[in-house]
């Protein structure tokens, strides 16, 4: 599939209305994407126990569409709940790199955005967009589930304006990957 998103844009433009038909693309394919953002399951510290209060019954995260997957391979986005400590760095990225594109993250707390109250550690690493990127940062310690729902909200909002003949169905920062560990 990410091949045919990939060649996609070249061949419509080579046809007449080929504008008109990747327009609509765009609109089909962002809106399947929008509707279906299945996050990995995925903790790291206390903030997780905000992120699995999401998915249980008094919020409910099901109506979003965001229904939790066991393997990164089925995933479209990674919830990063909790303190980063430089052991799980490798991990981290790896586990990145095996979801399918394109892939999104969000920073849940203070922790996973700049280290938080572990900031002056040696073993914590201050924001986890030290090593991949991230699309949506949550701030608090921790966020209330209804901070999780907003955004994945907002994730949502950026994937309706994903464009097929810009980025090849990715999102900018995709391009670059994630960056080096020793930066942490
Ligand atoms: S931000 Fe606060 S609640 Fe979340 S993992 Fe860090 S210390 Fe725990």
């Amino acid at each position: 599939m990410g091949l045919v998103l990939e060649k996609l844009p070249g061949l419509a433009e080579g046809v007449p209305g080929g504008g008109v038909f990747l327009t609509t693309a765009d609109a089909l394919i962002d809106w399947t994407r929008k509707c279906s953002v299945w996050p990995l399951t995925f903790g790291l510290a206390c903030c997780a126990i905000e992120m699995m209060a999401s998915y249980a019954s008094r919020f409910d995260f099901d109506r979003f569409g965001v229904i939790p997957r066991p393997s990164p391979r089925h995933a479209d986005v990674m919830i990063i709940a909790g303190t980063v400590v430089k052991k799980m760095a490798e991990p981290i990225i790896q586990i990145y790199h095996q979801m399918p594109e394109p892939r999104f993250v969000i920073s849940m707390g203070s922790c996973a955005n700049c280290g938080g109250p572990y900031w002056d550690s040696y073993s914590v690493v201050k924001g986890v967009d030290k090593i991949i990127p991230v699309d949506v940062y949550i701030a608090g310690c921790p966020p209330r589930p209804e901070s999780l729902m907003y955004a994945v909200t907002k994730l949502q909002e950026k994937i309706l304006k994903m464009k097929l003949s810009a980025t090849h169905g990715a999102a900018p920062q995709q391009d670059k990957g994630s960056r080096e560990i020793a930066a942490a």
